[in-house]
C-alpha cells in the first residue's frame, strides 16, 4: 500500500497529493533514492536544476575534476549486475568518467521519466491541512506531494568571492562548480585561480600545463598529499569485481566509510624511523591512506598532528625549489587533516614552471577586481580569464536557498540560524514528511557509502508508516534535541573545530556564516548506522508517527 491510497482513508488528509513524493536533486543520492521509493510502488518526481543526472559530477567539470577517493569503493553497492557490468577506467576516476556512470545508472534502472530536468525548487511549503509539501518552481508552477525527500548535496550551494568590483572583469570568468560543457582553452591566455581547497589545487595543476601565465591568489595553504592515481588494468579490474563483497564490508566498518582505516598504533609508540617509514609508506600510496589510515592520535593529539605537519613541510620544501614560494605553500594556521586533505598530482612542482606565480594574499591582500584583472595592496595583474575555486556555501547553503517552511509557518533557515538541530540528520522536528539524505549533521565522507544507507532508512521508514497507516512523519522535540546534544558531544574536543573550513560551517563570502558551528556528526559511520537501526528495531517509537 502506498502513501497516497492509504490517505484516502485519513480524516486528515483530505487533499490528494500530485506524487506520493518529490525529491530534490538527481545526484548520488537522489538517483537511489527515487529507486528505493520506486520500489515501494510510489509515485515519484525527482527535480533536478541541471541539464542531466550527477549533481556534483554534472556541474563540477572544472580541469582536472577527479575523485579522491578510490572509484571502485564509491559506486553504488546495491546491484550485483551493475557492479558486474561497469569496469572503472581510473582508480581515482575523472569527472567525465563519474558522469558516464551515473548516466549509465539512470538509463540501466529507467530513472529518469521520473526526473524533471532544468528545474529549481524554489519554496517548499508544508501544509498541514491535507498533510503535504506545496513545492514552488522556478517558472512559478506548483506540485504538491505526501513527502518531500531532500537530495540537495552537501557541496551544491557555489559561491563568489565577496571582493569589490566581481561582476565588473571583461574577460571570461567562472566558478569551477559552474564549469561550461564547452572545452575551455587555456593556450596563450593569462589565467587567475582565486583558492586553493581541492578544487584550485586540481584546477591550478591542469591549467598550468597550458597556460601562457597563471597567477594563484592564495588565503590560506593546503596540507596536500599525493593522489598516485592509475590507470585500472583489466586484471585489477577482474581482481576488483572479486572482491566486491569485502570492498563494500571493510568501508562499512571504517569511520568516513573509506577503504583506509586508521592504524590501530599511537605516533608515541613507534619510535622516530619507524614513523617516518610509515609515513614514507603513506605518503607513496595511492589515496586516503595518509589522512584515514594515518596512527589513530595523528587527527586527536595536537602533538602527534605537529609532528605529521612537520614532515609534510618538508616534502612541499623538498618539492618547491623557491624556498620562498614552499614558505607560503606550507600552512600555518592549522595543522594536517584538520581541513580536508586534498590530494594532488604534481600541485607543488607547478610552481618551479616559470610561468606560475604564487600570490599570498596574507601579505598582499586583493582590494578589488576590475574590468582587465585583480588589484592587490601592491600590484595590479591583468588577466584574460579568472576562475574563482572559492567553494560553497556547504551543507545547510543548499537548503538556505530553497524557502523550506514547516509547520505554522517555520523557516528552516530561521530554526537552523544558530547551528542545525536534526534527529539522525535525517528529520527535523516540526517539518513532517520531510527527510534529508545527507543533510546537516550526517557523517562525512566516502558520500555513496553514506547515500545507500542512509536512503535504505528513509526507504524503511516510508515503508513502515505506509503499512501501519501513518500519513505524517516527525521527529519529536525531544528525540531532535537528544541527537543535536549527542552530534555535539561527538565533536566535542576535536582539533579540527577548531579551524575555520567548510566543515565547521564558515564561508566568509555568506553573511552569518562567520562562526564556527557543529555541522557533521563525528561519531563515525559504525556508530551512526547502529544507532538507526535501533530506531528501526523498536518501530520508530521515537518519532511521532500518527
Ligand atoms: P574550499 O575547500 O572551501 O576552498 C575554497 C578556497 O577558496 C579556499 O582556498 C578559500 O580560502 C578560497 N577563498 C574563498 N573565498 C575567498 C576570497 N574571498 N578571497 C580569497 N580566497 C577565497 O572549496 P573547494 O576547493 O571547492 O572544496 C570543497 C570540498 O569539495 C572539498 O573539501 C572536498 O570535500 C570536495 N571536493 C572533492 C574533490 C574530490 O573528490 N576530488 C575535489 C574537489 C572538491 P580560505 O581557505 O582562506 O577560506
Amino acid at each position: 500500500m502506498n502513501v497516497a491510497t492509504e490517505t484516502a482513508r485519513q480524516p486528515m488528509a483530505r487533499t490528494t497529493p500530485d506524487f506520493d513524493a518529490i525529491v530534490i536533486g538527481a545526484g548520488v543520492s537522489g538517483l537511489y533514492q527515487l529507486y528505493r521509493l520506486r520500489e515501494l510502488g510510489m509515485t515519484v518526481r525527482v527535480f533536478e536544476a541541471g541539464s542531466g543526472v550527477g549533481g556534483t559530477w554534472y556541474w563540477n567539470r572544472y580541469p582536472g575534476a577527479r575523485f579522491d577517493s578510490e572509484s571502485w569503493t564509491y559506486g553504488y553497492s546495491f546491484s550485483k549486475e551493475l557492479l558486474d557490468e561497469w569496469d572503472w577506467e581510473e582508480h581515482f576516476a575523472s569527472q567525465p568518467e563519474t558522469e558516464r556512470y551515473l548516466n549509465h545508472v539512470a538509463d540501466r534502472f529507467d530513472l529518469r521519466r521520473d526526473i524533471q530536468f532544468d528545474t529549481v525548487v524554489t519554496s517548499a511549503h508544508y501544509q498541514e491541512d491535507g498533510r503535504l509539501w506545496k513545492v514552488t518552481l522556478g517558472d512559478g508552477t506548483q506540485q504538491t506531494a505526501r513527502l518531500l525527500v531532500t537530495a540537495v548535496g552537501v557541496l551544491s550551494a557555489p559561491t563568489l568571492p565577496r571582493i569589490p568590483g566581481v561582476e565588473s572583469f571583461k574577460g571570461q570568468s567562472c566558478h569551477t562548480h559552474n564549469w561550461p560543457k564547452e572545452p575551455v582553452s587555456f593556450a596563450g591566455k593569462r589565467v587567475a585561480v582565486i583558492g586553493t581547497g581541492a578544487t584550485g589545487i586540481q584546477t591550478i595543476t591542469e591549467v598550468a600545463k597550458t597556460a601562457a601565465r597563471l597567477t594563484v591568489f592564495q588565503r590560506t595553504a593546503q596540507w596536500s598529499a599525493p593522489l598516485h592515481n592509475s590507470r585500472v588494468t583489466p586484471e585489477e579490474m577482474r581482481n576488483i569485481r572479486e572482491n566486491y563483497a569485502d570492498i563494500f564490508a571493510r568501508c562499512q566498518e571504517t569511520v568516513g566509510c573509506f577503504i583506509h582505516a586508521t592504524d590501530p598504533r599511537s605516533v608515541f609508540e613507534v619510535s622516530e624511523a619507524e614513523r617516518e617509514a610509515f609515513w614514507e609508506k603513506l605518503y607513496g600510496e595511492p589515496g586516503f591512506g595518509i589522512w584515514m589510515g594515518n596512527f589513530r592520535d595523528v587527527l586527536m593529539d595536537r602533538e602527534a598532528n605537529k609532528l605529521m605537519s612537520d614532515y609534510l613541510a618538508r616534502k612541499i620544501r623538498e618539492r618547491v625549489k623557491d624556498p620562498a614560494t614552499a614558505e607560503k605553500l606550507v600552512p600555518k594556521n592549522h595543522g594536517f587533516g584538520m581541513r580536508r586533505v586534498p590530494l594532488e598530482s604534481g600541485y607543488f612542482e607547478v610552481y618551479n614552471q616559470p610561468n606560475v606565480k604564487l600570490v599570498d594574499l596574507n601579505e598582499t591582500p586583493i582590494e578589488r577586481i576590475g574590468p582587465d584583472g585583480i588589484e592587490t595592496s601592491d600590484a595590479k595583474y591583468e588577466f584574460d580569464m579568472i576562475i574563482y575555486a572559492t567553494g560553497f556555501d556547504a551543507i545547510t547553503g543548499a537548503f538556505d536557498r530553497i524557502d523550506i517552511r514547516g509547520t505554522g509557518g517555520l523557516s528552516l533557515k530561521d530554526k537552523w540560524r544558530d547551528g542545525p538541530t536534526t534527529f539522525l540528520g535525517i528529520l527535523v522536528d516540526g517539518f513532517p514528511n520531510f527527510m534529508m539524505v545527507m543533510g546537516p549533521h550526517a557523517g562525512l565522507g566516502n558520500f555513496p557509502r553514506a547515500v545507500e544507507y542512509t536512503s535504505d532508512w528513509v526507504t524503511g521508514l516510508i515503508r513502515h508508516a505506509n503499512e501501519h497507516g501513518k500519513t505524517r512523519i516527525d521527529a519529536t522535540p525531544d528525540a531532535a534535541k537528544a541527537w543535536t546534544d549527542h552530534v555535539l558531544a561527538t565533536n566535542d574536543g576535536l582539533l579540527f573545530t577548531e579551524v575555520d573550513s567548510w566543515m565547521t560551517g564558515i564561508n566568509r563570502n555568506v553573511e552569518g556564516k562567520h562562526v564556527r558551528k557543529v555541522m557533521r556528526y563525528s561519531g563515525g559511520h559504525p556508530a551512526f548506522r547502529q544507532r538507526c537501526d535501533t530506531v528501526a528495531a523498536a518501530g520508530y517509537r521515537e518519532l511521532s508517527l500518527t
